[in-house]
This record gives structure tokens, sequence and C-alpha cells, in this order.
């Protein structure tokens, strides 16, 4: 059986709660106001959330944030540390980094970061994956488990599996808020080549077996 559990507002947003001995891990937060239906969710699985990790720090993902890192005091909050700096809305580029204007909605959030996360490293039986493109610092999530891979705006597979790095005619907002299309598609191979046996993106339904449509995703974008 699946530890992932899919969260989702409107078909349209998603986060997702990963069972760990320990408790839940939540990835994401969507849209400000969601904090109820996660809470809920937590409820039905009967289980706290001990952490949240956000695999990016657009407004949808990190939307409920503050709400929920408002209650308990316990709870860790993980990002990776590029990322972290659109947290605190600090937009300024890497000298080593494309010279492309960060996009996408980015309203910053009050939370700081417990910690903040680099690939390679581990949060419970979650592999941090290097998932940059979308934004300059998005992670993904390969549970170590059972290969599902959770990929933040990577891959999106509302209207279809598409990459960050084109735009999906059915959801074309994906692409637009994408910061580097270049870096994005590299993200799409080096994804790809973990062959996941589950996708749980952060817009659309999680696509099991997503190999082939991954694999279709890439040769459209190149
Ligand atoms: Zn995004």
């Amino acid at each position: 059986m699946s530890q992932l559990t899919r969260i989702s507002r409107f078909g349209f947003v998603n986060a997702y709660l990963v069972a760990e001995d320990d408790g839940l891990t939540l990835i994401d937060t969507m849209l400000p106001r969601s904090a109820k239906p996660i809470d809920e969710a937590a409820r039905r699985l009967d289980a706290p959330i001990v952490r949240i990790v956000l695999t990016h720090a657009h407004g949808d993902h990190i939307g409920s944030l503050d709400a929920l890192a408002a209650a308990p005091a316990d709870l860790e909050v993980l990002i990776s540390a590029r990322d972290a700096r659109l947290l605190r809305k600090d937009l300024s580029l890497d000298p080593g980094e494309p010279q492309a204007e960060i996009g996408g909605w980015l309203p910053g959030a009050e939370t700081r970061p417990s910690r903040t996360l680099a690939p390679g490293q581990r949060v419970g039986s979650l592999e941090v994956v290097d998932a940059k493109g979308h934004t300059p610092g998005q992670i993904a999530l390969l549970d170590a488990r059972d290969g599902t891979l959770i990929c933040g705006d990577a891959y999106s597979t509302l209207g279809g599996v598409e990459t960050a790095a084109r735009r999906n005619p059915r959801f074309p907002l994906l692409a637009r808020a994408t910061w580097h299309r270049p870096t994005a598609l590299e993200t799409a191979r080096a994804l790809r080549a973990l062959d996941p046996t589950r996708l749980a993106p952060g817009h659309g339904k999680v696509v099991e077996a997503p190999g082939p449509a991954m694999d279709a995703a890439i040769a459209r974008a190149s």
C-alpha cells in the first residue's frame, strides 16, 4: 500500500501527506486558506503532521504555510537553501546562474525554515533530488520505499503529462511561471532517469508507471 495521500483543491492544486514512523510529512501547503482541508486529511489518517517540506516557493505551494506553522510550535519546516531566499522575497540571482528573471507568484511567507535542504539529503524515507529550472531551487522527493516521485512543478499531469519546460495549452500557467526552461528540461530528464514507479505532481492526478508519458513529454519539449 502506498504511503502517499494526495490532498487536492478544485482538482487543481495538490499537497501530499507521506506516512512515516514518527508521523506525517506534508509536502507543500497549496493556496492560502488550505490549512483546514490539510488538517482534516491528517485527521483521517489519524497521525500528526510533524514536518512540512516545500518543493519550491511559488504561492500555490506555500500559501498555507504560515497558517499551518503557527499552530504546533515543534513543526519542522524544510525548503532548499536557494528557494528559502524566495520565501523571504529575495529575488536576487547568483553569478553562476542563468540571468533570467524569477517568475510566477512569489508572495513570500512569514515562516522561516527550521533548516534548509540540499540534494542527496534524506527526510525520513524521502530522498531530496535537485529539480531546479521551474524555480532556481526547486526540489523533488523520491520515496526510497516504493519509488514514488513527488516532483513539485517539474512535471504536471493536469491536461496530460508535461514538463515545466513546455507550454501546455491546457495548463499554460506552469510554463509561464518557469524560471529557466533549458534547466527545467535538464531536470525533467534527470527525474526520468530515476525511473519512478509513480509520479505525484503539484498539479493534476498521480500517474502510475509514468515512464513512457515522461519520455513523450521530454520529447515534446526538446
Ligand atoms: Zn510552481
